[in-house]
């Protein structure tokens, strides 16, 4: 449904992406991964036709997006990170109007609305107007007239940010019913959990070029580790240190991962007589927040832990 390649886009100095792949089938729902900064939107951007890209191609549904954005767009539906909805309008002209905006016609677009609007727990809202909705329903408004049009290719944006549980899970389960009915979903978020109730396949991207792709089982299966996670007060023992085999990482002021062949017994041998110093100990589980670390590179840069160590230093200044 979606094949965008070797995409290539400069903010002046910025290279914010990088000959980035996506490709999405139809049923298909992938999320996009990353940390801040890593090129999430300006992919999406790019493949909504929002933005031009400096390189690459994007073909949605057959047709050359780049070439013919306004045929492509007829497919795509789109909920970007802030929400846009007309706040003089109520829900449900809200999401008739953006079914106009597709093409559909006054029928189908009413009973549409009505529908979508049931989906996200908006059905008894449908007569209010925007500006009288709180955040979370704001929020699924917005992810609302995203899917009015039953797109065939959708892309959401962080569509959970400030979202409570209820609506959080009214979103999941609208994409996920979404994709059952064929259409091919992106989805990007910071929030794990979420990837693994929609069941996601993964594209993690950092620095605007795609790192890893898979489904989570096969990606948690070759970035599966060893180890042990541990908060300590004060410097590490030497021979933990300098162990054999062992990789030691600084992730907190007080914070270590070791990775390799230690478990939570032999920790405590290398902590000998300072074992009080360990304040938790846990041992390292394969999951998607290590397979995300794994791929990203899992060591905070010193001069985030510096910020955080100050930080720190206030707040006990300030108690004391
Ligand atoms: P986040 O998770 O924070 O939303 P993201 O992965 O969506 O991040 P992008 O918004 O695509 O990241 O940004 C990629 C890079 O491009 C970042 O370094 C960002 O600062 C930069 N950038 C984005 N938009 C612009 C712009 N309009 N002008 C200059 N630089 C920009």
């Amino acid at each position: 449904m979606l094949r965008a390649t070797d995409l290539t886009k400069a903010y002046g100095e910025v290279q914010a992406l990088n000959g980035a792949d996506l490709s999405v089938a139809p049923g298909q729902v992938v999320s996009l991964l990353g940390r801040n900064g890593a090129g999430k939107t300006t992919m999406l951007s790019i493949i909504a036709g929002l933005l031009r890209p400096d390189a690459g191609s994007v073909e949605l549904g057959g047709i050359d997006a780049l070439a013919k954005p306004e045929a492509a767009a007829k497919l795509l539906g789109i909920a970007p990170q802030d929400t846009g909805i007309y706040t003089v309008l109520t829900v449900r002209q809200n999401l008739e109007f953006f079914g106009e905006l597709s093409g559909m016609d006054r029928a189908t677009r009413s009973a549409r609305a009505v529908e979508v609007a049931d989906r996200l727990g908006l059905g008894p809202l449908l007569d209010r107007k925007g500006g009288q909705l709180s955040g979370g329903e704001t929020r699924r408004l917005h992810t609302a007239c995203a899917l009015v049009h039953a797109p065939r290719l959708l892309m959401l944006d962080e569509p959970t940010v400030g979202a409570d549980v209820t609506t959080r899970l009214q979103i999941i389960e609208a994409v996920r019913d979404l994709a059952a009915d064929g259409a091919a979903v992106v989805y990007t978020t910071h929030y794990l959990p979420e990837v693994v109730s929609l069941e996601a396949d993964l594209v993690i991207i950092d620095n605007g070029q795609v790192l890893a792709t898979g489904t989570q089982p096969e990606l948690i299966e070759q970035h599966r580790i060893s180890g042990v996670q541990f908060e300590a007060a004060g410097e590490l023992p030497d021979s933990l240190t300098s162990g054999q085999g062992l990789e030691v990482t600084r992730q907190g002021p007080d914070r270590w991962q070791v990775l390799g062949d230690i478990d939570m017994a032999q920790l405590l041998e290398y902590f000998g007589d300072g074992t009080a110093r360990l304040r938790s100990v846990e041992s390292l589980q394969p999951d998607l927040e290590t397979v995300f670390l794994a791929v990203t590179g899992n060591r905070i840069d010193d001069e985030s832990l510096d910020e955080e160590a100050a930080a720190t230093d206030i707040e006990e200044g300030a108690r004391a």
